[in-house]
């Protein structure tokens, strides 16, 4: 619903932080209008009406009042608090890295129905401790994936030559692998992480997934070892990619 002056969505708080000496500033995730920033005023006043729903992670319908510089919350209501997540530190901070992956990888005002969905799913999985591991691996691939920064893990990024099943040494700053052959044509690249054959194997299929375009539901069975190699990759491969993403969005937010 919208009018001029306000509108009325659904939401995840994904953070805030104090605005003077009484007010909160929320970065919140809507569904119909992408990530945007409001104001909670008086939300760090005592019994203020917005003290429990502006909480990290709820999931909350607002209205939110149009302002010139920034809009400001107009009214709360929490859907979803996600009590489990919050009452356990694992999961909590696993919630919360999701959370910041949105904020840092997704631009401001921008609707993104994807990326909501794939958030949303990966909270309800951590509150009801369902696979919760491979939720945390296909979330991030989502959002890879939606940012454009998927990688190539079919063919040499080189010479396109398909690669050979097994471990191979994957490069951030090329977003792939060089195949034998070409193994020293970039020879200045230093963020490489090794790939185990498995790991590369589960996504190589997520690729074909991707690039199919069809409804995909995730229900891969992972054992530890591929958990945890794949683990490694998104770390490494994440904090590459923010780190330059972070970069664009400022400039976008600069030129715009
Ligand atoms: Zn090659």
């Amino acid at each position: 619903m919208v009018s001029n002056k306000t509108y009325v969505t659904e939401g995840l708080i994904l953070n805030h932080r104090d605005f003077g000496e009484t007010d909160l500033l929320v970065t919140l995730f809507t569904k119909s209008f992408g990530k945007v920033p409001v104001v909670a005023r008086r939300a760090k006043m005592p019994n203020s009406k917005f003290s429990s729903g502006v909480q990290l992670l709820n999931k909350v319908k607002v209205s939110i009042g149009r302002g010139r510089n920034l809009d400001h919350l107009n009214e709360c209501e929490i859907i979803d608090s996600f009590q489990t997540i919050k009452s356990n530190l694992t999961l909590l901070s696993k919630g919360l890295f999701s959370s910041e992956l949105v904020v840092n990888f997704i631009q401001d005002r921008t609707p993104n129905f994807q990326v909501f969905n794939a958030l949303e799913q990966n909270l309800n999985n951590l509150e009801t401790q369902k696979n919760i591991d491979q939720s945390m691996i296909w979330f991030q691939l989502q959002l890879i994936n939606v940012s454009g920064v998927f990688p190539e893990f079919m063919v040499c990024i080189n010479c396109n030559e398909n690669l050979k099943r097994k471990d191979h040494v994957f490069y951030s700053e090329i977003g792939g692998i060089n195949c034998d052959n070409c193994i020293n044509v970039n020879a200045d690249l230093y963020h490489g992480v090794t790939i185990l054959e498995d790991s590369l194997g589960f996504l190589r299929h997520i690729q074909r997934v991707i690039r199919s375009s069809k409804p995909y539901f995730f229900d891969k069975y992972l054992d530890d070892n591929t958990l945890n190699d794949l683990n490694k990759f998104l770390r490494i491969y994440l904090t590459y990619t923010a780190e330059r993403q972070m970069k664009s969005i400022k400039f976008l937010d600069l030129v715009n």
